[in-house]
């Protein structure tokens, strides 16, 4: 099969011929359809991921299941399904109790922990496959795997955001922020969303925010978060999610807190630290977590909202195997709005 691998870090991925993945008594081989590109890979790419090389990267992906392993049921052959990117147990009290994003004994996450979907066929443990019915497309399935529905899990779990609530959002237009800015209509919220230039901006009040900062001409410094103030009437937000996560990013978002404010991290960047002033945690009661993926309830649930036309799966362009370098290029400078999807 044809397979975009990296074998050396900071060095384009190649494309190589391997053998095709056979299935384990527990696991499904997919026919890979599509599969979305997104910073994780970049960050992989570039040696800053926990990962052994040689490695297939693309983690966001949807297929169709063609072999399945003894203990897997048969009847599953020729399902369209997405695939969930968490290596998890399936045993522990947080996989039982619907958090199984935190599972103990996490084996890692596909594209990393074992090959991924830069690849015609990739094989993954059987429970880690989702059903897709026929009205969902290729594309839009990728966009369910993480974007729609850690907008949710952040959203409803962790900024626990009600009708009203100013939310600021940094990384508005990239494939979690476009799908988060949608998701935070849903909850009523009042969305502030902040992106590197005007162009990606307009789009991003497209999609439903109030306002927006440019991050560029306004880069996480006083002025910024004037922006942000004049935006929610002086009072700061409610809610402040990173999807950027630098230092910088971080202490933005935590200065632009409105009393009771939750900052949620989402993004990250290699060495980014958050200095605070604790005293704050007291007299403000300000809350400061992070936002690890999603469960696969949030999965169905998301799945229902893009059914229902409440979410609208953004995918501004596809491209082929051969363009996965390119497109970790464009991500990496921030060039693309939404998600892209490398299609097989
Ligand atoms: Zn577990």
């Amino acid at each position: 099969m044809r397979a975009m691998v990296l074998y050396q870090f900071s060095s384009p991925l190649q494309m190589a011929d391997l053998p095709d993945p056979q299935a384990g008594p527990d696991e499904v081989v997919v026919k890979v359809r599509a599969c979305a590109p997104d910073m994780l890979d970049v960050k992989t790419r570039a040696g800053q991921s926990n990962v052994t090389l040689p490695r297939v990267l693309g983690h966001e992906i949807a297929g169709e299941i063609v072999e399945a392993g003894a203990t897997v049921k048969n009847d599953r052959i020729g399902d369209r399904v997405a695939v969930y990117d968490y290596l998890n147990c399936g045993a522990c009290e947080f996989c039982w109790n619907g958090r199984e994003t935190l599972c103990r004994n996490n084996r890692g996450i596909v594209g990393l922990a074992i090959d991924g979907g830069f690849a015609d066929y990739l094989k993954v443990p059987g429970r880690n496959v989702l059903p897709i019915p026929p009205d969902v497309s290729d594309e839009a399935a990728t966009t369910l795997v993480s974007p729609v529905s850690t907008s949710l899990h952040a959203l409803r779990e962790r900024a626990r955001v009600t009708p009203g609530d100013y939310l600021l959002i940094v990384g508005a237009a990239g494939g979690v922020g476009i799908h988060m800015v949608q998701m935070a209509q849903l909850f009523g919220a009042r969305v502030v969303g902040a992106d590197v230039s005007d162009e990606k901006n307009e789009k991003v009040k497209k999609y439903g925010a109030e306002a927006v900062v440019n991050t560029t001409e306004r880069p996480f410094d006083p002025s910024f978060d004037e922006a942000v103030m004049d935006s929610t009437g002086g009072m700061g937000v409610k809610a402040a999610i990173d999807l950027y996560g630098s230092s910088e990013s971080l202490a933005a978002c935590y200065r632009c807190l409105d009393t009771g404010g939750t900052l949620v991290r989402i993004g990250s960047r290699v060495g980014d630290r958050l200095e605070i002033n604790p005293e704050a945690l007291t007299m403000k009661e300000v809350i400061l977590t992070g936002c690890r993926y999603n469960t696969k309830e949030e999965f169905h649930k998301s799945l229902e909202l893009v059914r229902a036309g409440k979410i609208e799966p953004v995918v501004s362009f596809s491209f082929p195997l051969s363009e996965v370098n390119e497109v970790l290029d464009q991500i990496e400078q921030n060039k693309v709005f939404g998600r892209g999807a490398c299609i097989l």
